[in-house]
């Protein structure tokens, strides 16, 4: 996935014509307007859209109205917002649900603990359809070992079986995403088993 905050239309444009398919944005107002002006510009073009960034419970219609995937859902109560809000003549939204891997006070994402039933809450849900797990692990040192480096990612592989083997039949099928990886440590998050690296900077330069 190309995430693409702060980077404008025609750099989104390039990049859909290049074969990107799969874009995600962090901010609902930046993300709306990019989703509305590249359907402008290439009518019918079959790009996904992916809202990664924190959700505010007043952000949810317009989230669940322009998005395809939701990856940050990290309480009941947005999961709830945004089923409730998807509107009836659209599939089902994708959902991920972000966990605190790294156990970072103060920082976005649900306990290990919390993320398994949180996914029976939103495998339940009609107009969600739950896909996986997100992470952002906390920036190691340069001198961390490999070892160090992977940790998170494979913690976060464990808990995908965990979850994976306690979901309801029918909806286990569809439980086949691991959102993680970023431009520093792709590498790593794909060799523990990431389905989905959401890279930046590495594809657009340094943002300013
Ligand atoms: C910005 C962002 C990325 C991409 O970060 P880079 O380091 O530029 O690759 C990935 N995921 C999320 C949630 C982001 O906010």
């Amino acid at each position: 996935m190309a995430a693409t905050k702060t980077h404008a239309v025609p750099v989104i444009q390039a990049a859909f014509e290049a074969g990107m398919r799969d874009f995600g944005e962090n901010y609902v107002q930046e993300g709306v307007d990019k989703i509305v002006a590249l359907q402008q510009l290439l009518p019918n073009h079959s790009a996904h859209w992916h809202f990664i960034g924190p959700i505010q419970s007043n952000k949810t219609r317009l989230i669940a109205e322009h998005f395809d995937w939701v990856h940050s859902v990290d309480r009941l109560k947005i999961a709830q917002r945004l089923s409730e809000q998807r509107p009836e003549n659209q599939p089902a939204l994708n959902i991920c649900l972000q966990v605190n891997i790294s156990h970072e006070p103060s920082k976005r994402g649900c306990t290990p603990s919390e993320a398994l039933m949180l996914a029976l809450a939103v495998s339940q849900m009609p107009h969600l359809r739950l896909r996986g797990l997100m992470a952002i692990p906390a920036p190691l040192a340069e001198s961390a070992s490999e070892q160090e480096q992977q940790a998170p990612f494979l913690a976060m592989h464990t808990l995908f079986n965990q979850i994976k083997s306690t979901l309801p039949n029918n909806t286990q099928a569809h439980f086949d995403t691991l959102s993680m990886g970023m431009s520093a440590d792709y590498q790593h998050a794909i060799a523990a088993g990431s389905t989905m690296v959401r890279i930046g900077s590495a594809l657009f330069g340094e943002r300013t």
